[in-house]
Formats: structure tokens, sequence, C-alpha cells
């Protein structure tokens, strides 16, 4: 668990001349334990602001940090994030629990057995502790996305990077996968950071709301402030009340 700041991170790509900004200038202090939620339109720079806190990218100004650590230099790992995609891949050849273990058997020295422990533990949480021996493509796409959630918990990671994690699911089981990362956020008590462009999801997933336009802060508050207290047109037009 660790709490995250921002400090004026900006990032372009590409030449100074016609670079894109994709973060422009952003500051936010995220608490440890918070569920944030990112919306904006597309090429707003949600993903890239997932990726910069990340380390899977490296922002052209300001700082990162997380806990008390200032992680600029630090790669991926050493960051200690879990993520998870729209595109969650996971290997089709591997079992669900060579999935889920993979990454603790490249990145840790725990031994085959507590790896096994880990992975059971996060399995059960997931409610698919008896599908360890299955291939993905033997699974439904809401097993799979348990799966890649499990995957996520299981190295027991200190914040959460969700970007668009269900976009791939029908709407009946998007409700109950909301549900589910709700309830799992609670219980790790994992700082986490969730990309959404779903409405529903916006307004009821998180304790706050960011909201961005061509990568500049719109707004942050909780839902129901900027719902029915826009900053802006901007936002008012985005996700306000309908006044
Ligand atoms: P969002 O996730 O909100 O849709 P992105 O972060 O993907 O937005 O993109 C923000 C902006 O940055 C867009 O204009 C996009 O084209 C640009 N961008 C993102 N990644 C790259 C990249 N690797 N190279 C060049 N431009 C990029
Ligand atoms: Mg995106």
């Amino acid at each position: 668990m660790a709490r995250i700041t921002l400090d004026d991170v900006t990032k372009r790509f590409g030449d100074d001349g016609d670079a894109v900004v994709a973060v422009d200038d952003v500051s936010l202090d995220i608490a440890d334990g918070e569920f944030v939620v990112f919306v904006g339109p597309s090429g707003s720079g949600k993903s890239t602001l997932m990726r910069t806190v990340a380390g899977l990218e490296t922002q052209s100004e300001g700082d990162v940090y997380i806990g008390d650590t200032l992680v600029n230099q630090l790669g991926p790992r050493a960051r200690d994030i879990a993520m998870v995609f729209q595109n969650y891949a996971l290997y089709p050849n591997m079992t669900v629990e060579e999935n889920m273990s993979f990454g603790l058997k490249m990145s840790t020295d725990l031994s085959k057995s507590e790896i096994a422990d880990q992975v059971a533990s996060a399995a059960e949480m997931m409610g698919i502790g008896k599908l360890l021996d299955n291939k993905p493509g033997e699974l439904s796409g809401g097993q799979q996305q348990r799966v890649a959630l499990g995957r996520a918990i299981v190295r027991d990671p200190n914040v959460f990077l969700m970007d668009e994690p269900l976009s791939n699911l029908d709407a009946k089981l998007r409700a109950s996968m909301r549900t589910e990362i709700n309830r799992l956020q609670n219980e790790l008590g994992v700082t986490t950071l969730y990309v959404t462009h779903d409405q529903t999801e916006a307004m009821t997933m998180g304790d706050r709301l960011v909201v961005l336009n061509f990568g500049e802060l719109q707004q942050v508050g909780t839902p129901l402030e900027c719902f029915y207290r826009p900053a802006n047109r901007f936002v008012a037009g985005f996700i306000g009340s309908p006044s």
C-alpha cells in the first residue's frame, strides 16, 4: 500500500516543434488505499499517465513519488505495481496456475511451495481455485478476467493500475466485475488508479474522480462533486448532470 504523488508531470511525444503533449503539468496526491477513477475522451492522456506511474514511460518533466520514494529513475519492477489492461493477454499455452505463478518465478526468489501458496490464496480470493489446471482457452471471458486479476494480486503489490480492464466484457459481466474489483480493493486496501470511459464505473467505483482533457486535469473530486458541481463546461458536458 502506498500513497502516490505526481508533481507537475508532463509527458511529450515527438520533437519539440510538433510534439504531442500527452500529459500536461499534472499534479495529484493519491492517498494510501484510495481508489481513484480517471476519465476523459480518447487521447486525453489517461493511458500515458498510467504508464508513467508504472515506469513504462519516462515523464518529460516533473516527479513521481510512490510512498516517500522518488521513483523517476526506477523501472517498472522496482515500483511494485500491478497492472491490468483491457487486453490482459494470458499465455494461451500455460495453465491458469502457470499464468499466475510466472511473474513470481521470474521476479522473486520464493520457493516453489511459497509460490504455490500465494497462487492458491489469490485464486481463492478470485473464485478460480478450481480452474488452476485449465488453459485460458477453456475459460469464459469473465473467468479469464478473474485470472488476470488474480495474476495481478498474487504479487501483493503496493499499487494497482487498471486501464479499462472491463471494456472487453459484456454489460452483465461488467456489472459483476465492478463489484468484484471494489470488493478486492477493499479487502486488500491497495491504492488503485482505474481508467474507464464507462459512465457507471466512473460514478460508482471510486473515492475520487479525475477528469482529463488534452492531458490536463479538469477536475478532481468525488463523483458527486464532479456531477453536480462541474468545474467547467468540459466537465459538465462530459459527466455533469444534464441541467
Ligand atoms: P487515452 O488513454 O486517454 O486515450 P493516450 O494516453 O493513449 O490517451 O494518448 C494521449 C496522447 O498521446 C494522444 O494524442 C496519443 O496519440 C499520444 N500518444 C500516446 N502514446 C504515444 C506514443 N507512444 N507515441 C506518440 N504519441 C503517443
Ligand atoms: Mg487509453
